[in-house]
């Protein structure tokens, strides 16, 4: 099994990028903002309490989140891997990720993380939230909080993976396609 970490900040492109990579690998994407999303679509109580958090841009509890990836990885079982999107987002859930998948004899095979400056970032933000309706793409308060949980929480996640000697960071600046490109010749070698 193929076991990906597809990691970077809001904005990286990891959701474009995923999309087209489950399809070449044969792999199910799971991104633990869409399962969210569409929680709070059917009105579900995850959702409800999901929501609270997202619209502010602020983390969902760990527990909720491992919970409900645990589901979602129980829910694929007949498969060739997993893209994780979005999800560990902090060292308790990367720690829990790895328990689970230790328990069934799996592992990640590594984390692989779209690099873009900041400034760029915002700016694809922006114009993303002029068409996704995401309530917390729409303020640069809410993107810039957004930054600030990835930054205090989550950019540790790359140490935790280097010490496995599972982290390999990526050009994510240019092209799609090109981006893509990038990331295949890494997915190949792990
Ligand atoms: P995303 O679609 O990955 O940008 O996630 C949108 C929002 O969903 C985040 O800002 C968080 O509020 C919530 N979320 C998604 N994944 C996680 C996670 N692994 N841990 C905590 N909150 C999450």
């Amino acid at each position: 099994m193929k076991n990906i970490v597809l990691f970077g900040p809001p904005g990286a492109g990891k959701g474009t990028q995923a999309d087209v990579l489950k399809d070449k690998y044969n792999l199910i994407h799971i991104s633990t903002g869409d399962v969210f999303r569409n929680n709070i679509k059917n009105e579900t109580a995850l959702g409800k309490l999901a929501k609270t958090y997202m619209d502010h841009g602020n983390l969902v509890p760990d527990e909720v989140t491992i919970e409900m990836l645990k589901a979602e990885v129980i829910k694929n079982q007949d498969t060739n891997g997993f893209i994780f999107d979005g999800f560990p987002r902090t060292e308790s859930q990367a720690k829990a990720l790895d328990l689970f998948l230790s328990e069934n004899d799996q592992s990640i095979n590594g984390m692989v993380a779209l690099e873009v400056p900041e400034e760029l970032l915002i700016k694809r933000l922006i114009n993303r939230g002029k068409t996704s309706g995401r309530p917390d793409d729409q303020d640069e308060s809410k993107i810039r909080n957004r930054f600030n949980e990835y930054q205090t929480k989550t950019a540790i996640l790359q140490d935790y993976y280097q010490k496995q000697n599972k982290y390999f960071g990526v050009n994510g600046v240019g092209g799609i396609q090109e981006i893509t490109d990038r990331l295949v010749a890494v997915f190949n070698e792990i």
